[in-house]
């Protein structure tokens, strides 16, 4: 039990948190490995569990596999059947998303992958069960895997599993994603859920992977304006992407009222990531996190199943963003500077890997420190632009709940 105290640096207008949030992490996380040289690296939970404890996160919940029946909620259990069968023998052909290239098969792709949706399932259950107000999920994001078939890294999608959990308790649920790619998967799986607002703001899917994203994907049938799509122009900065986010999450929220929210913090909307072309800072994706953390109880009692994404910068950017969203989840600022010693330890790799050096504090200075130029200026205008006039196409149609 902590209280509330000025020296811990509480978030104002945020009730102290009870119980410290918790840290979903264990010995499987790090099995969900597509091999050398594959981007979605286990070698990010190195420096990012590593900095998560150094701000006093301790992990509380090792994931383990999700069941089958389970899976079954948001998969087809016949492309359940095909990632085991790649499982057991990775040389075979590809086919449901899976082979060479993005998400290439691994032995034992089924149990690892089963676990990242086991880990935010059960983490949604202890919020459900009122155990716990906020839980982070760090190896838990996997946005992309649709109803049938792996794509973009992700072969089981633990957001949409853990939103699929929460309805069945008949709850509302608000699911907001940062990330830099388009939240394709768990829009897709909750399509025609009224009871599902999605949001997702992103690098245009005319830039970007998978393509997809744009304000005209609005839900299905009694779901239409239920899934809400911002996409942001190639060199959007934190002015334009966090003007976007604040412009449209608190009047969205007010309006659909969820009683549960998850969210997807994918790094990579970061200027230093090396796959995508927004220039979004850590300070920013903190600002993101704790706005969350605010409507989480604002209007769902608290209720808030946090997890990382996508992030390609496994040094410099992938631990500062997790150690936000803890920091967020557990009411306070960032500490003034990294701790030296965590620097010093993975300073080395960060240099081998071409991700060097390692800043010195949580916060990154404006535009992290690259020069603001007139195009980025353009686009951080038209994020603001886009979110208003999507904002004001959704209200009209979001239906109200009664
Ligand atoms: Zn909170
Ligand atoms: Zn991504």
């Amino acid at each position: 039990m902590r209280t509330q105290d000025a020296s811990a640096g509480i978030v104002p207008d945020v009730p102290p948190a009870d119980r410290e949030p918790l840290l979903v992490y264990g010995p499987r996380s790090t099995s969900y490995d597509f091999g050398p040289g594959h981007p979605l690296t286990p070698r990010r939970f190195g420096p990012g569990i590593s900095l998560l404890e150094s701000i006093g996160a301790v992990p509380g919940l090792a994931p383990e596999p999700a069941t089958d029946d389970e899976l079954a909620w948001v998969h087809d259990p016949a492309y359940v059947e095909a990632v085991k069968a790649f499982s057991r023998n990775s040389s075979g052909p590809p086919r449901s998303g899976i082979g060479p290239g993005d998400t290439p098969a691994f032995e034992g792709m089924h149990e690892a992958s089963a676990a990242v949706a086991g880990g935010s399932l059960r983490a949604m259950e202890q919020i459900l069960r009122g155990e716990i107000e906020h839980a982070f999920h760090p190896g838990g994001g996997l946005h992309h895997a649709m109803p049938a078939r792996a794509s973009g890294f992700c072969v089981y999608d633990d957001p949409a599993l853990a939103i699929a959990r929460a309805r069945r308790d008949g709850l509302r649920v608000l699911y907001v994603d940062l990330d830099v790619h388009h939240g394709d998967g768990v829009q897709a799986i909750h399509w025609s859920d009224p009871g599902v607002l999605t949001v997702s703001i992103h690098e245009t899917g005319t830039a970007l992977f998978p393509g997809t994203g744009f304000p005209d994907e609005l839900g299905g049938g009694d779901a239409l304006g239920t899934k809400v799509n911002i996409p942001l122009d190639p060199g959007t900065g934190e002015r334009g992407w966090l003007a976007a986010v604040e412009l449209v999450l608190p009047g969205l929220a007010e309006v659909f009222k969820p009683e549960v929210i998850v969210s997807q913090h994918g790094a990579d909307a970061h200027a230093f990531d090396p796959l995508a072309h927004l220039r979004v800072t850590t300070t920013a994706m903190g600002a993101a996190a704790r706005l969350v953390d605010a409507l989480a109880h604002q209007w769902a009692d608290g209720r808030w199943l946090s997890t990382g994404g996508g992030g390609y910068d496994v040094y410099r950017v992938v631990p500062r963003d997790w150690a936000h969203v803890w920091l967020a989840a557990s009411h306070r600022t960032a500490p003034s500077a990294i701790p030296e010693a965590w620097r010093e330890r993975w300073a080395e790799d960060a240099e081998r890997f071409g991700q060097s050096p390692i800043p010195t504090t949580f916060d990154d200075p404006p535009g992290a420190g690259l020069p603001y130029r007139a195009p980025d200026k353009a686009a951080d205008a038209r994020a603001i632009e886009t979110a208003e006039a999507v904002l004001e196409r959704v209200l009209e149609l979001l239906p109200r709940p009664r």
